[in-house]
C-alpha cells in the first residue's frame, strides 16, 4: 500500500516500511518518541524543484536557487543534505544562519527573512556576504545601511514586499494580507518610498524584490496573483531606473497532509510562475528567480514514531495515548493541523479512535475519530509528514526532553539527534545561593 506524498514508504507483509525499514525495528532499537528522516524523500523533493524549473534557466539564461526555508527543520544533517544537493539557504535568525555556514552553504545562495533583524545577525550576515537581507521596513533598511558603513561595507539587499494577496490557507499562516505584520505596503507606495530612499543610500546595493505570501498553499491561483504583483512592481521600479536582479517568491507550496486529496505539484507551481514572468519579459530584463520552500522539501519525509501506553475508554470516545506528544509536535495544537496516523502493524479489524499524548493540556490531541488498525498496548504508531515544523517548533513542556531523530537512507540508519536527558532540562537554570 501506498501514500499520497511519500513515496519511500509502504506497507507490506502487514508491516510498515520506511527507506525499506521496519518502523516497529526503529522503534525498538532507538526508543519512542522518535523522529524517522527519510533522505530518500528529501532528494526526490529537491530534485522535483529543480526538474521543474529548469525551463527557467533554459528559457531566460537566468539563475534559479532553491533556498531551503531553515524553519521547517534545521538539524544540521538535514541542512547538510540539502547543502550537498546544492541547495541554498533562506534563514531567519542569526542562530540559522550560523547553521547554513557550518553546513557550507555558499555565501551567494543564503538570503535572510524576518521583520525584526537585531543589528548583531544583520553584521553576521554582512561578514558572510549573504546573497540579499529581505529588508521587512524602513527602520530595518537604515540599520542595514549605518550597520554596512560601519563594518566599511555595501550590504545586499532585497524588499520584502506585501502584496496584499489572499493564500487561501490557515490564517496563523498566511502572510501577505495587509492586516499581517510583514512586508512593505505596494499599494500605498511604501515599498516604492523605500527602494528611492536605498538608492539613495551609499551602503547597501538594491538587488531584488522578495515576496511570501503563506504557508501550505493548496491552490496555485494565490501564486500566479503573487507573481504578477511582483512583476507589476518591478516593472514601477525600471520606471524609476532601478533594475532588479532577483526576483524572489518565497515559499508556500502545501504538502498533502490528507491522504485523498491530490493536490498541486512543483511542476505545476514551476508553469504558473515561470509562464507569469514570462508574460514581462518584452518590458523588463528577467530576473534571476529564488524560491525559498521548506515544507515542501522535508514535510513528507518525516515520521513520528510513538508507543501506545494506555487505552481508555469514555462514553463518547476510545483514547490511545501514546509516548509522543505536542512538545514533539505541535502542529495539531497549534493550528488543528491534520496529520494521517497509522498503526504501523497492519490487523484484521479496524476501529475508530482518537490519538493523544501525555502533556496535561486538552490540545494535546493527535488526531480525532481515525480509522486505524485496532491499537493495543505496547503497538507503534506512525504520525506523517512531520518533517517540516515538527523538531523546529518541539519545546520542553511539562519537562519533556526532546525526542530522538534518525535518518534512514540508502546508506543505512543514523542517529541525526540525541534524545535530551533529565539533565539537559535544567542545564541551563541556575540557582541562587540563598536557594541551595
Ligand atoms: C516560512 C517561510 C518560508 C517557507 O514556507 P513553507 O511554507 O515552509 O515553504 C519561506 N519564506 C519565508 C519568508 C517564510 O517566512
Amino acid at each position: 500500500m501506498k501514500f499520497l506524498g511519500n513515496d519511500t514508504v509502504e506497507i507490506k507483509d502487514g508491516r510498515f516500511f520506511i527507506d525499506g525499514y521496519d518502523a516497529v525495528e526503529l522503534a525498538e532499537k532507538f526508543g519512542t518518541p522518535l523522529y524517522v528522516m527519510s533522505e530518500e524523500q528529501i532528494k526526490i523533493n529537491y530534485n522535483r524543484y529543480i526538474e521543474a524549473f529548469k525551463r527557467w534557466e533554459e528559457e531566460t539564461g537566468k539563475e534559479f536557487i532553491v533556498a531551503y526555508a531553515y524553519k521547517a527543520n534545521a538539524n544540521l544533517a538535514i541542512t547538510k543534505l540539502l547543502s550537498k544537493l546544492g541547495c541554498g539557504a533562506d534563514v531567519v535568525s542569526g542562530g540559522e544562519l550560523y547553521i547554513a555556514k557550518l553546513s557550507n552553504v555558499p555565501s551567494e545562495k543564503i538570503v535572510f527573512n524576518g521583520n525584526c533583524k537585531t543589528k548583531e545577525e544583520i553584521i553576521m550576515g554582512i561578514e558572510t556576504k549573504i546573497r540579499s537581507f529581505n529588508v521587512d521596513s524602513i527602520s530595518e533598511l537604515i540599520l542595514i545601511n549605518e550597520t554596512a558603513k560601519e563594518l566599511g561595507e555595501t550590504a545586499n539587499i532585497a524588499f520584502r514586499i506585501n502584496p496584499n494577496v489572499n493564500p487561501k490557507t490557515h490564517p496563523k499562516i498566511s502572510t501577505g494580507l495587509k492586516k499581517n505584520k510583514f512586508g512593505l505596503d505596494v499599494e500605498s507606495g511604501i515599498a516604492l518610498k523605500a527602494i528611492k530612499m536605498a538608492t539613495e543610500m551609499e551602503h547597501v546595493n538594491v538587488v531584488g524584490v522578495h515576496c511570501h505570501i503563506g504557508s501550505q498553499l493548496t491552490d496555485i491561483s494565490p501564486f500566479i496573483e503573487e507573481a504578477r504583483k511582483v512583476m507589476d512592481f518591478v516593472v514601477e521600479l525600471k520606471k524609476e531606473g532601478i533594475e532588479i536582479e532577483d526576483v524572489n517568491l518565497g515559499g508556500g507550496l502545501g504538502i498533502p497532509y490528507e491522504k485523498d486529496k491530490q493536490i498541486p505539484t512543483q511542476k505545476d507551481l514551476a508553469d504558473a510562475i515561470i509562464n507569469t514572468l514570462l508574460e514581462y519579459k518584452d518590458k523588463v530584463e528577467m530576473p534571476n528567480l529564488i524560491l525559498e520552500p521548506g515544507r515542501s522539501l522535508v514535510a513528507t519525509a518525516g515520521y513520528l514514531l510513538g508507543r501506545v501506553h494506555h487505552i481508555k475508554e469514555t462514553p463518547i470516545t476510545k483514547w490511545v495515548m501514546i509516548d509522543a506528544g505536542m512538545n514533539d509536535m505541535m502542529r495539531p495544537a497549534m493550528y488543528e493541523a491534520y496529520h494521517h496516523i497509522i498503526n504501523c502493524k497492519v490487523k484484521d479489524e479496524k476501529e475508530k479512535v482518537s490519538v493523544a499524548g501525555g502533556l496535561c493540556e486538552s490540545s494535546d490531541v493527535f488526531g480525532r475519530d481515525r480509522e486505524i488498525d485496532k491499537p493495543e498496548v505496547w503497538d507503534i504508531l506512525a504520525i506523517f509528514d512531520v518533517g517540516a515544523y515538527g523538531i523546529s517548533m518541539a519545546n520542553n513542556y511539562n519537562a519533556r526532553g526532546r525526542p530522538r531523530m534518525v535518518l534512514t537512507s540508502k546508506k543505512g540508519v543514523f542517529l541525526i539527534r540525541e534524545r535530551e536527558t533529565y539533565a539537559d532540562l535544567i542545564a541551563k537554570d541556575i540557582v541562587p545561593p540563598h536557594l541551595l
